[in-house]
């Protein structure tokens, strides 16, 4: 018999402020591209992915991703959208220490709204803009976050949409956590 396409069907979610990157990190995953001018209105709803995550069994996961599509800036996200979710991709931006101290909130949101087993990553985005010959300064130091992470009980990890790296594995991992608690 053929093997499946894939093992286990998950939802993911995508939360944070507006203009972090979200969208950007679902493009990253999905489709392997990045754009600097996305247009505003029109965030990306929905992206699915096939991962196979590393170890013997080569384990295919099938990741529905959802994204808050800009409708993050009126705080009318709605109980529908964390339902069911297995994974939550928790957002800020390296260079807005407002988005980082704002992940309380979206913590709150997903303890209130989504499943208690949820397995959460908390994701420092735009890492690329505080590396290379002009970098930008860092308005959140990666121990504070990773503090943060630890005290919460979070996975942690800084990305960058725009280059790719820790993309894949930020997803990854949240992954694999899901799976260890099956
Ligand atoms: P969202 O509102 O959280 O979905 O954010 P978007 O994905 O729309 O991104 C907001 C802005 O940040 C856009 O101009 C993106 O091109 C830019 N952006 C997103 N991710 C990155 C990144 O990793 N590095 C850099 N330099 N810019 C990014």
């Amino acid at each position: 018999m053929a093997s499946p396409a894939w093992h286990y069907v998950l939802k993911f979610i995508i939360t944070g402020d507006a203009a972090v990157g979200k969208s950007s990190l679902l493009v990253r995953l999905t489709d392997q591209r990045f754009l600097a001018n996305p247009d505003p209105t029109l965030g990306v709803e929905f992206g699915s992915k096939l991962l196979t995550l590393p170890g013997p069994e080569a384990t295919v996961i099938k990741l529905q991703c959802w994204d808050t599509a800009g409708t993050e800036s009126f705080r009318s996200i709605t109980r529908s959208y964390y339902r069911g979710a297995a994974g939550c991709l928790l957002v800020y931006d390296v260079t807005s220490r407002r988005s980082f101290d704002n992940i309380r909130t979206w913590l709150e949101d997903v303890r209130t709204h989504a499943d208690a087993h949820v397995s959460c990553i908390l994701v420092g985005n735009k890492v690329d803009l505080c590396q290379g010959d002009d970098p930008k300064e860092r308005a959140v130091p990666t121990e504070l976050a990773e503090q943060f992470a630890a005290e919460e009980g979070l996975l942690f990890t800084e990305a960058s949409a725009r280059s790719g790296e820790g993309v894949e594995a930020a997803f990854t991992r949240a992954a694999q956590e899901v799976l260890a608690k099956v």
